[in-house]
Parts: structure tokens; sequence; C-alpha cells
């Protein structure tokens, strides 16, 4: 650090330089984020100094966030969103880590002093397209993660599921909007399964917790119950920072109620003699009241109707795509369920080498970022290019964007 401080004038001009390297999302199809709604910029301005890790000093916060945690519930289909418990966390990651956690301290409950078998650890069963967060949460937590198998069109296989229960296992995770593909598990069943095995069913709805509920049945061929209208759903996360258009960085992770969590909430209650309330019960400390401001005044603001204008202006953008893809004579690899397409790019030849389809699909992907400047991703589980059709896009960006791919494409041919 300098030994004085530089001027004002200065100091923004540099931070100009510092904002002009980073992304203004024109060219970015990578992203599950997007440019938060101004609302919610200036609620998140507004509470700036908000920090509800010391909720006696930010009563008003704290009072959002019920509010917010009551809006998310009725979303998610509580049938009594009063009853409905949780907090905002940094997103989904960190919401999945805590669902997680009180998983495994609920477990010791069912099965007092019982140590897991000697050499096998507690498992979770999750399904093989779930997001890269389990992998940590399985590190951090010193479980192990079962992967169930996938079908045809990359959601969990329920028999899979099952038969990977052991004595050993904690819960279930299902997937509302997978990372890769944007598919919904068929979360009915998993709800079934974990009532018959008495297992907490944590479902991941980070992407999708603002998308499926808003579909407009006639753009999606998905009728999906996800959610706590399912007896056997006991969490879910849901990331206003992705479609929820909020700010950086907000998740929520709500739980049907108090019972589910059994005794884990007094495993993990710390006593907190420094601040204004006597014990804290998640996992962070400090937490911005700002992105609890931006999510309420985002979610009041536009309601459900407002919402659904969203959802199906990302669905708009949807078909478009796929009317360019057509021209092009390419299609997707499955039936886009929501606001996520995938399109596989390398030669029929690479059929049977997916080791050169993979390294074929990133060469493109690489080619379409470093000479046109557009931000794509590909998939692992299947060698193909993943695009996210977020709401900072247009119709004109997505055409542009296939016209450049057909570039890159007829000269691989050549
Ligand atoms: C984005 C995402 C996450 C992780 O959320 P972060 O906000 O990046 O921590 C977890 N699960 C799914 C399904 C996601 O799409």
């Amino acid at each position: 650090m300098n030994e004085k401080g530089i001027s004002e004038k200065e100091l923004f001009a540099e931070l100009g330089s510092f904002s002009n390297a980073d992304t203004n999302f024109k060219k970015v199809f990578s992203s599950m984020c997007t440019i938060p709604h101004p609302v919610a910029v200036k609620a998140q301005q507004q509470f700036s100094l908000s920090n509800i890790g010391d909720p006696g000093l930010f009563r008003g916060t704290c009072e959002m966030e019920t509010e917010v945690i009551k809006m998310a519930a009725g979303i998610l289909n509580h049938p009594d969103s009063k009853s409905a418990f949780g907090h905002l966390t940094s997103g989904g990651t960190e919401s999945n880590i805590e669902a997680v956690l009180h998983m495994k301290n609920r477990f010791s409950d069912f099965s007092p002093g019982s140590s897991p078998d000697s050499g096998s650890k507690l498992n979770l069963i999750v399904p093989k397209t779930a997001h890269f967060s389990f992998e940590k949460i399985a590190n951090l937590l010193g479980i192990e993660l079962k992967k169930a198998d996938i079908d045809s069109s990359f959601r969990v296989i329920p028999e899979s599921v099952e038969s990977l229960i052991d004595k050993n296992t904690i819960g279930l995770i299902g997937i509302a909007g997978s990372t890769e593909f944007g598919e919904c598990d068929p979360i009915e069943q998993l709800s079934e399964i974990a009532v018959k095995h008495n297992l907490p069913l944590h479902i991941d709805a980070a992407f999708g917790g603002f998308v499926y509920p808003f579909l407009n049945q006639s753009q999606s061929n998905y009728n999906t119950k996800f959610a706590f209208d399912l007896p056997g759903v006991t969490s879910v996360s849901l990331d206003p920072h992705k479609m929820g258009l909020s700010v950086i960085p907000s998740g929520i992770l709500i739980f049907k109620d108090n019972s589910v969590l059994s005794s884990s909430l007094d495993k993990i209650k710390v006593k907190t003699p420094y601040l204004t309330s006597r014990y804290q019960s998640t996992l962070t400390g400090t937490r911005p009241g700002s992105s609890v401001a931006a999510t309420y005044a985002v979610m009041k603001h536009l309601g459900v109707e407002g919402y659904q204008k969203n959802v199906a202006y990302c669905m708009d953008l949807v078909d478009h795509f796929q009317k360019e893809l057509k021209k092009i004579g390419l299609k997707p690899c499955i039936p886009p369920a929501i606001n996520i397409i995938t399109v596989a790019v390398s030669s029929e030849s690479d059929k049977f080498d997916k080791a050169a389809a993979h390294e074929k699909t990133e060469k493109i992907r690489s080619q379409l970022l470093e000479k046109y400047g557009w931000n794509v991703s590909a998939t692992k589980t299947i060698p193909a290019l993943r695009f996210v059709l977020m709401p900072h896009i247009t119709k004109e960006d997505i055409s542009e964007l296939i016209s450049d791919l057909k570039k890159e494409l007829d000269k691989k041919t050549v």
C-alpha cells in the first residue's frame, strides 16, 4: 500500500480501467448470472452498511429476510409458508453445504451412538449431473458421494437412486435445473423414495428455482413438481443472483419447517457473546443485508407476473436459437426444458471417439472466444457446446453468434 492515499479522481480513473476489463455481459452465453434489476442495485446501495449476522442492530433488514423466505416458500408451493424456515446465503454452494451439514447431523440423531461401519463413510446420493459444489461438500464434510445414473435426457433414474441407499446414507439430492442441461429430475419419484426410506431430500434449484415456477406451459412441455408440494422434499436452494435478477451474492436456503432438521440446529448453534443475538446457527457470520434488501426489492417489484415475463423472454430466445441452429443444419442435443441449450458440434466420425469429440468441441469453444469474443462453455457429460440464454441476451446476439459458429464449423470440414 502507498504511504499516502491517492485522490478520489485518480482512484476512480483507475477503477474505470479495471471495470473496462470486466465483462458487461454483452457477449456472455456461459454465465448463469446476469445484469441485476435496477431496483435491486438501488436497494443494495441503500443497505450497504447492513449486517444480518448481527440481527439486533438491523431489525429492518431482518424483517425483509423473513419476508423473502415467505415469498420464496410461496414460489415453492409451500402448503404453509409461515412455517418455512430459512435464510439468505451467498449462493447455491453455501446453501448446498448447509443443507448437507444438517443431513449429516440429523443422521446421528436417528442412529445415536452408531459410528458408520468401520471403513465405510457416511454417504450422500446425488445425480451424476450434480453441480461441482457437491465435490467440495464431500471433501468438507468427509462423506462419500454416490452418483446415481441418468437417462438419455440427463435426468436421474429413480431406481438407480433407490438401489444406492444403504444404512450409511444421510440423504438424497434432486436437481431442478441442472447446471449443464437445465433438466429437472423426476422429483415426485424421488420424494416417494425419500418418504419410504425416511431420508431427507434436498432440491438444488439454484438455477431452476426462479425458472420452473414461472414457465408458461405453452412454451414448455414440462409440468414439473419439484418443491414443497411434495411430501418428501425437506429443503430447497434457489439463487436470486441467477434468474432471480438480484445482486451478487444472493442465495436462499429454505427448509420445509424446523422439524426436518431434528436437533441439528442445536448442534450447529453457537453462543455469540459479542453480538445482539445470543446464538448464531448460520454457516457464515457477517452476512450482507444489502443482498437481502436487493432480493426483497426485486421480488416485490416484479411479482409473479414480472418473473413470468422474464422467463417468457428467455424461452422466446430459446425458440429463436433453435430456428437459427436449424438454418445451419444443427439442433440441440435434447429439446431444451428451460433456457439452457447444448449443441454437439463435432462431426459424425468422432461419435466413437469421445475424447476427440471433447477436444474438437473445446477447440471451437476457444475459437469463438478468441476470434469473435463470444463466451460459451462446453459440457463434460457429453461433448457439446452449452449456451445459457439469460435476460441480457438479444435475438440479434444469437443470430450473430450462430453465424460466427457456422464460419468456424465450415472451416473445420475443409
Ligand atoms: C450455480 C449452481 C450452483 C452453485 O451456485 P453458486 O451461487 O455459484 O454458489 C449449485 N447448483 C446448481 C444447480 C447451480 O446451477
